[in-house]
């Protein structure tokens, strides 16, 4: 076999199988930039060896086979394909051949010549449908397939609605097929996909797989949902003509009801076809709806019977396309971006390929369910398309085209621009009155305050006026102060100084003067108005001030536990999960030291809110745990059972079964015999404690303990046993432990490293232990170490 012969068979096997994706299944793997080169290199190869032309060559044949799930329908006139051009040449050598075949005056050397009328349409990408009239109704709709049988597909298009059921007006042949193209609107792809994603569906590459792949359908309600639209371009088989051109034709379909090109138009030869071309390629992107190219028609139906047809084509049609909105190329690696609210969105890093005239290096993937979705890898071949002024995007991945080597794509589990943690967004679901938490498909880095990327914008709202209002700093002195380097964070504003501002845009000696006098007039802010300036996601003025309201303290709104945040009102998980996590970052938890340590000091209240004190209920923390299967009523019921947490935690199944139905203590047991849920549920129960929280049923326990009603402070690192110890056998006393010193604390016990805590004590006059003296006074009490 020669080469030519090889590649001719290895062609048509690859093009026979990109057709029936394409034409059967509705999804094509490769753009059809790529499907056209792989045509013209046969076509070319097949002219230069005639010989070897068969008629089961894919450039001799017209679409593909009908798909056997529906009834089949043949056309009594075929349903054929059009010959494209490309170039400006392509179509002076249509029309040099539609001149000929007319025997019209070839033009001389200066152009002039026979003129051809032609109409021009615009070439709709959607797919080729059939329509048959009887005495006006429609009785069958039917799809192109391989040119000679298609599907019948009459109940779907009926549930197209611009197709009219029965003909406008009167004088119609009795049998009349029309023809013309199903598509999707720009508008209502778009509007499709987003249905189609919020549903977890399958999303559509383009408008053209969106039409084929929603006409071809075997229920016809899911057609019918389905936004398409028809638009006629000729006639099929008739019982009588009834006007002598294509224009005249379409007109008369208008005038019954069919829906033509708004664009149809008349060109006196070639140079105005080629007029016709520009100027649609120029509004290209206006229209509503997707079109790949223009066709032109030879207007007179007499000489369209002159010129007759070639295998898969009429001869005196021709589509002169424009550049392709689909390309193939490589995809070299996917970086990340950190955007002004944090947000951490992945980019396509792609071998630059030009389409559609622009040559596209990067690709938006939106974020990591997209790139789940589209099953992408770095190294694979993927196919991007530029449509408009959008975005280019990669739309699919050409998986047989994979390397061996291709890697996944991974979330870093730090922010690139300022090394924070990147967290997955988090959805809360309500469901009988519980809240739990789904995966968003958003990554964000938690580190609002120490992140460049987000610099710009937390400044901003930290100056502002109801934040820490800081007169005379506008976004523009912001963005310039961060730009020259003067301020990393916002305590970095507290270190200004004169000669920095004063030669900055809009800084004279005065405003300089002004503006650090209002830096440092901002010094002492509430802790409500502290909190809010920090510009914590989702954490506004209101709730910023329920959080001061009800902790009374930076430290305890910095330690608390989501679940203990969920108490204060109006806080739900979500919030109490992203006020949570920016404080957890170690990188916003250097600002605000800083901060303080620039002398800033904030008015804080001290004392846990009464009412705050008192929402903690046993039943409250055992329901705050969604334990699956028990509600808020068994909680309560576990509560009034066990009385403590600890005794529900080490309860016995079939003890708790005297509480509850047997499925739902099982399940309570299944939960705790998680050490994990042991520990947070601990954790929980020590956190509401600390803040000075108790429930009825320990208060009475607690009243002649040894240390009942007392107070005691534990600072510095403790040797023999962690804090959290130190402070569960406190409580086993009796004693509350609190994170702060006041007036009303009864003992410090302080450790190595004591600071601030210890020299208030010391300044107060209160006893203070060391971890000595602290292990000996408990080992009075009999509790060992
Ligand atoms: P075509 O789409 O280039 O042209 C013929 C079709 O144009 C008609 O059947 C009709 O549906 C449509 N059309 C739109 N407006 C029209 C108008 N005003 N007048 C007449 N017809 C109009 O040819 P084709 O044979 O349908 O298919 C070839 C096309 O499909 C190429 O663009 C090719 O790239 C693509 N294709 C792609 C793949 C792939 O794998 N990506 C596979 C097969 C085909």
């Amino acid at each position: 076999m020669t080469a030519a012969q090889t590649r001719i068979l290895e062609l048509r096997a690859e093009l026979d199988e990109h057709n029936y994706r394409y034409h059967v299944l509705d999804e094509p793997s490769i753009p059809d930039a790529e499907y056209d080169r792989l045509f013209h290199e046969l076509k070319a190869l097949e002219a230069a060896h005639p010989d070897l032309v068969t008629s089961d060559s894919p450039t001799q044949r017209v679409g593909s086979t009908a798909l056997s799930a529906f009834t089949q329908v043949r056309h009594e006139m075929p349903m054929l394909s059009l010959g494209n051009a490309f170039e400006e040449a392509d179509m002076r050598e249509f029309d040099r051949r539609v001149v000929e075949g007319l025997d019209l005056p070839a033009g001389d050397l200066f152009g002039a010549g026979a003129e051809v009328q032609y109409s021009c349409e615009p070439k709709l990408d959607g797919l080729a449908v059939s329509l048959l009239y009887q005495d006006g109704v429609l009785v069958r709709g039917a799809t192109r397939g391989d040119g000679t049988t298609g599907e019948d597909i009459s109940v779907n298009v009926r549930t197209v609605r611009n197709i009219p059921l029965k003909l406008k007006g009167s004088g119609w042949p009795a049998t009349l097929e029309v023809r013309g193209e199903v598509y999707m609107s720009k508008a209502g792809f778009e509007r499709l996909n987003a249905t189609q994603l919020e549903a977890g569906g399958k999303t559509f590459a383009n408008p053209r797989n969106a039409a084929a792949g929603s006409l071809r359908q075997l229920d016809s309600k899911i057609t019918a949902s389905r936004p398409l639209e028809f638009c006629c371009y000729g006639l099929g088989q008739v019982s009588a003509e009834f006007a002598d051109t294509h224009i005249g034709n379409l007109q008369q379909l208008k005038a019954w009801g069919l829906p033509i090109s708004h664009e149809l138009k008349l060109a006196n030869g070639i140079a105005q076809c080629l007029d016709y071309y520009r100027d649609i390629g120029a509004r290209r992107d206006a229209l509503p709806y997707e079109i790949d190219g223009v066709v032109f028609k030879v207007n007179s139906l007499a000489a369209q019977r002159e010129l007759g047809f070639r295998a898969r084509e009429p001869r005196w049609a021709i589509a002169h396309k424009f550049p392709a909105l689909e390309e193939l190329t490589e995809l070299l690696d996917v970086e990340f971006q950190v955007g002004r609210t944090g947000a951490v969105t992945p980019v396509a890093r792609l071998k630059p390929v030009k389409v559609a005239g622009v040559t596209v290096a990067n690709a938006t993937l939106h974020n990591m369910d997209e790139v789940a979705r589209l099953g992408l890898m770095i190294g694979d071949t993927v196919i991007i398309r530029r449509a408009g002024d959008v975005i280019p995007q990669v739309v699919q991945v050409v998986t047989e085209r994979r390397p061996a080597d291709a890697r996944p794509v991974q979330i870093p589990e730090c922010c690139p621009v300022c090394g924070s943690h990147v967290e997955r967004t988090q959805l809360v679901k309500r469901s009988k009155g519980r809240e739990t938490f789904s995966e968003g498909a958003v990554y964000r880095c938690v580190g609002r305050l120490a992140c460049g990327a987000q610099l710009k914008q937390a400044i901003i709202h930290f100056v502002s006026r109801r934040a820490m209002d800081i007169e005379g700093l506008g976004e523009k002195s912001v963005e310039q102060l961060v730009d020259e380097g003067l301020v990393r964070s916002p305590a970095d504003l507290y270190i200004l100084r004169f000669e920095q501002i004063v030669g900055l845009e809009g800084f004279a000696e005065l405003s300089s003067n002004n503006l650090l006098a209002a830096i440092a007039d901002s010094k002492r802010p509430g802790l409500a108005r502290f909190i809010y300036a920090l510009g914590i996601p989702d954490v506004g003025e209101e709730t910023a001030k329920v959080l001061a309201r009800s902790l009374a303290s930076l430290e305890r709104v910095q330690q608390a536990l989501p679940q203990v945040l969920t108490y204060l009102p109006d806080v739900g998980l979500e919030v109490a999960h992203e006020i949570h996590s920016f404080f957890e970052d170690a990188h916003n938890r250097a600002v605000i030291e800083q901060l303080l340590e620039r002398g800033l000091q904030i008015q804080e209240q001290g004392e846990l809110a009464a009412e705050f004190a008192a929402s903690a209920t046993l039943d409250g923390v055992i329901d705050k745990l969604n334990i699956p299967s028990v509600g808020p009523g068994g909680a309560k019921k576990l509560a009034d059972k066990f009385g403590t947490l600890q005794g529900v935690i080490d309860a016995d199944w079939l003890d708790m079964r005297q509480a509850l139905p047997e499925k739902q203590a099982k399940a309570v047991r299944a939960f705790f015999d998680e050490p994990h849920h042991v520990a947070l549920a601990l954790s929980i129960e020590a956190q509401l404690k600390a803040f000075g929280m108790h429930w009825e049923s320990e208060k009475k326990q607690v009243e002649g303990l040894p240390l009942a009603g007392q107070t005691w402070v534990l600072t510095g690192s403790l040797e023999l046993m962690s804090r959290d110890v130190a402070k569960v056998k406190l409580e086993s006393l009796g004693a509350k432990v609190a994170g702060s010193v006041s007036a009303k604390t009864h003992c410090v016990v302080a450790g190595p490293g004591a600071g601030s805590k210890l020299a208030k004590a010391n300044e107060l006059g209160l006893k203070v232990l060391d971890e000595a003296a602290f292990v000996a006074f408990l080992g009075q009490h009999n509790i060992a170490v």
